[in-house]
């Protein structure tokens, strides 16, 4: 959730001008030197009634989700004009759950009453532009139901581990993930984690989903491209501006990419290819905007094939270790172990000086101009490494 302004009222700015005081309002979107009287103005009623039927509308869509919560929402995004901030979907979850949420807190409450306080609304209004507790608990307990009738089916190739976790038989671990996720917008993870720890000093990033994977890029919708992109990697740039105040200076944080970013990898489509390159390059901004902010480093890790959950999901794991196995200058396998070991490295302060950097962890693949298992070399007598 990008929020803006923790209230709407910091939103209002009184400036001087020839010695007439004027006043921004957000809801006529312009200047006026009214006072307080503007709010009865006929041209600004208008408009307030206008943005609340608007909310209204939005919400009524919303509620039909609240009623019937759908798996795997899509990008829904949600502007709450009362808190003047941008409610970010998150892709894996029940449609619409990030916004219910916000919806039905304490802080956007506050903010509406706030709202309507300042801008002449009627106060009875205030319930009709929230979602109730009552409701989202319900709701929950609907989510879970449909997860639990959800156990059987199968997903169709989606690189996507939350998804994977909906449909394993771990019905304990998913109800407790899912009802962390849903009840977490970033900015409640925050809170948590501040709440447990005071601050930290390493955070890792480590999701990718693309609903197209399976897709060749050219046949990529701009949906699942958008998708893949805001699940991948602007994913990271709002965890990392989210959990930024609690990191400690020194900190360290980690994001996962992979090769086909930079070169041709078939196979690896639906625009997560290129969710990866923006991640990388992003690496490089934030290393920047974060290292000058807070003294934080920020890396990403590129492995080489392994046999995890996830790397299953894209159907040609073995494929690709076998051709590592054969083409890297290491002829072995590579192993979690060597990952997680990188990762320890990067996020200690023996890497105090590494940031905005890629580190490759793939058995030095990434390091080979051809492939040396090809017949042309037969003749070069290459060592196997086996
Ligand atoms: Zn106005
Ligand atoms: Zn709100």
């Amino acid at each position: 959730m990008n929020e803006r302004s923790d209230q709407t009222s910091s939103n209002s700015s009184k400036m001087k001008k020839d010695g007439v005081i004027f006043e921004f309002c957000e809801v006529c979107n312009l200047n006026h030197n009214q006072d307080s009287r503007h709010k009865y103005f006929p041209s600004h009623v208008n408009s307030l009634s206008s943005i609340i039927s608007r909310f209204h509308k939005k919400l009524s869509n919303i509620r039909s989700y609240l009623k019937s919560p759908v798996p795997h929402g899509s990008e829904n995004r949600v502007w709450c004009v009362f808190c003047n901030c941008d409610i970010e979907e998150l892709p894996s979850f029940f449609a619409f759950g990030t916004a219910i949420h916000h919806l039905a807190s304490a802080s956007h409450l506050k903010n509406t009453k706030n709202f309507l306080w300042k801008h002449g609304g009627k106060m009875d209004k205030v319930d009709s532009l929230r979602i109730l507790e009552a409701d989202v608990v319900k709701w929950e307990k609907k989510c879970r139901l449909l997860k639990s009738d959800g156990a059987n089916e199968t997903t169709h190739g989606s690189l996507n581990d939350i998804h994977n976790e909906f449909n394993s038989k771990c019905i304990d671990t998913f109800n407790q993930n899912i009802n962390q996720s849903i009840n977490s917008s970033y900015m409640n993870v925050v809170e948590c984690v501040k709440q447990d720890f005071g601050s930290i000093d390493i955070l890792v990033h480590s999701l990718a989903n693309g609903p197209e994977v399976s897709k060749p890029l050219l046949e990529t919708s701009r949906n699942g491209y958008l998708t893949a992109i805001s699940a991948s990697s602007y994913a990271f740039v709002s965890l990392l501006r989210h959990f930024l105040p609690i990191i400690n200076s020194g900190g360290s944080t980690i994001s996962l990419t992979y090769i086909a970013s930079e070169r041709i990898i078939p196979g690896y489509g639906g625009g997560i290819s290129s969710a990866k390159a923006a991640l990388e390059s992003d690496t490089k901004v934030l290393a920047f905007e974060a290292g000058r902010k807070s003294k934080i480093r920020v890396n990403t890790m590129s492995a080489g094939p392994l046999r995890s959950r996830a790397a299953k999901a894209i159907g040609f794991i073995e494929m690709m270790i076998d051709y590592s196995v054969k083409n890297a200058p290491f002829a072995k396998e590579l192993s979690a172990d060597e990952v997680g070991n990188a990762a320890a490295f990067l996020a200690s302060p023996l890497a105090s000086a590494i940031t905005g950097s890629v580190l490759y962890v793939d058995n030095g693949l990434n390091a080979m101009g051809v492939g040396v298992d090809s017949p042309v070399f037969t003749n070069l007598d290459i060592p196997t490494g086996n």
